[in-house]
């Protein structure tokens, strides 16, 4: 089984790519009847955003990662904590001391002005950035040395000594790089910080090793690190966890992909998707399309199935990273929405109006009965309605039931308005709401003819130019003068709904 876990720090930005990455760990972990943890790597306080764990966790759990252990709200939930790094201070200094009496490690002073110098020597020589060889200072000082600086209260970190060299390459296998040839590391990274906190890298590997992790889920932004993780996990005796190394999100850019940046992309971040109101299952279901190529398919054979049932492959992810793609995104929801039933969707949306628009979560509110009515239109069947992409859509899908919502449209303007007049008031002559739709439609396709306009669609398709108009213009004004829009629902049905009062009130109003 698959032990793996969510190693985010908490900066105050959750981005989709914590969710793929959350989602991906999490689908390793249950499938394989494992653990999936939330481990929290608040080491750099300077970095981090107070409230930020919260956000993190809630925003994690309203996407639907489930963890079995880790961090939550009201603090750890498991036997391998504490899972706030912060708290766990004292064991990797266990760990430090043991690289010390090893070998392994040993402090040192250099000050910031050192190193600063020390890198500009090594732009002029044109060699390599970093600790190592004839730069690394401190690796063999002698212990009186070393006892002396401590002594004067000197500063020091605790740096790794590495045995790598460079003119070394070894294959490494990756779950989702494959095998790949990497160069040995030769710098002596710094393990402790001269505050005592550890790096992420000797916090990676003593909390992967005593939470018994077997998979290491994360960016491939650490690829680069992995050499020296590997030192590390030997060094310290601990048995070497398997690595899924996860490309960035891209998009297209013109004709050129990008990866997708915080400071260009909104839709990079997690938030947008909730204020856009796309469905938390929609963002769901769009992520494992980008995962798994073969899961839309899978889906589309079996569209009620949970998606646990999927079998998710990591061997399946792009290495060079998904390719995000809003309009997928789109399509995605819009399925999602239509798969609804109209309470469902009443719910979610008036779960999205009472957040970011109050006017119309009070309007749904005001008779959940009829608004449940409006969203069952074009609703069920096997050819559902696809007019919802988002919750954002309700409102102008619907506003029109509300005449405290209701804005008034413009007839085309190419139609004279005293025949659009003639057209509304013959309308108003024989409407009657007990009529059935087929009579209510023969009824106005009799008043398309009387106006002298073509109510055969396929007649009038023929030869357009020997009519003024057709049944569907007809249609069309009734539309506008009912609804202020070209576009809505079954009018038929919306004339019930709607109820003949108010039908006849704005058909009216619109003839003023
Ligand atoms: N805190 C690291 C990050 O957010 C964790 C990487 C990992 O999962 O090991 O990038």
């Amino acid at each position: 089984a698959v032990v793996t876990r969510m190693a985010p720090s908490p900066t105050g930005f959750v981005h989709l790519g914590n969710l793929v990455q959350g989602l991906v760990a999490e689908r390793m972990a249950h499938q394989s009847g494992g653990v999936l943890f939330l481990r929290v790597e608040d080491t750099d306080a300077k970095r981090e955003v107070p409230g930020a764990v919260e956000v993190l966790i809630n925003t994690l759990k309203h996407y639907g990662i489930h963890f079995d252990e880790g961090a939550t709200i009201d603090g750890d939930s498991g036997a391998y904590g504490p899972y706030r790094q912060r708290q766990r201070a004292a064991i990797y200094h266990v760990y430090a001391r043991q690289l010390v009496l090893q070998g392994d490690a040993y402090p040192c002073f250099c000050t910031e002005e050192e190193l600063t110098a020390m890198r500009a020597e090594q732009e002029a020589k044109k060699v390599n950035f970093g600790y190592y060889g004839e730069y690394a200072v401190w690796r063999d000082s002698p212990i009186e040395d070393v006892e002396a600086a401590i002594a004067a209260g000197k500063p020091w970190v605790l740096r790794f000594r590495s045995t790598g060299s460079i003119e070394n390459k070894f294959k490494y296998s990756d779950l989702v790089k494959g095998t790949l040839t990497v160069t040995e590391n030769d710098i002596d990274q710094v393990l402790l910080k001269s505050d005592g906190i550890p790096t992420y890298h000797f916090a990676h590997a003593v909390d992967d090793h005593l939470m018994r992790t077997t998979h290491v889920v994360r960016g491939d932004e650490w690829l680069p690190s992995l050499p020296f993780h590997l030192q590390l996990f030997r060094a310290l005796g601990f048995r070497i966890p398997k690595y899924v190394h996860i490309g960035p999100l891209m998009k297209m850019d013109g004709t050129s992909k990008r990866k997708l940046s915080k400071r260009k992309d909104p839709e990079l971040a997690l938030t947008y998707y909730k204020a856009e109101g796309f469905p938390v299952r929609a963002v769901y279901e769009y992520v494992m399309t980008l995962l798994n190529s073969n899961y839309e398919d899978w889906r589309k054979a079996n569209p009620t199935a949970s998606s646990d049932d999927f079998k998710f492959s990591c061997k399946k992810l792009n290495p060079a990273g998904a390719l995000f793609d809003y309009a997928k995104l789109c399509d995605v929801s819009k399925n999602e929405i239509a798969r609804l039933d109209a309470a469902e969707v009443y719910d979610l949306a008036l779960e999205y109006a009472k957040e970011f628009d109050p006017d119309f979560a009070a309007a749904l509110e005001s008779d959940p009965e009829y608004a449940r009515s409006i969203l069952a239109i074009g609703r069920g069947g096997k050819k559902p309605r696809k007019d919802l992409t988002t919750w954002k859509d309700v409102r102008p899908y619907m506003a029109f039931f509300y005449d405290g919502l209701f804005t008034p449209g413009e007839f085309p303007a190419q139609f004279d308005g005293a025949v659009v007049r003639g057209i509304l008031e013959k309308f108003l002559q024989t409407y009657d709401p007990a009529d059935d739709a087929a009579v209510w439609f023969d009824k106005v396709k009799a008043l398309t003819a009387e106006a002298g306009f073509c109510a055969d669609m396929k007649a009038y398709k023929a030869d357009p130019a020997a009519w003024p108009g057709s049944v569907a213009d007809v249609s069309t004004f009734l539309r506008i003068a009912v609804t202020g829009k070209t576009n809505s629902p079954d009018l038929y049905t919306v004339m019930q709904l709607l109820g003949s009062e108010r039908t006849a009130a704005r058909i009216r109003a619109a003839m003023d």
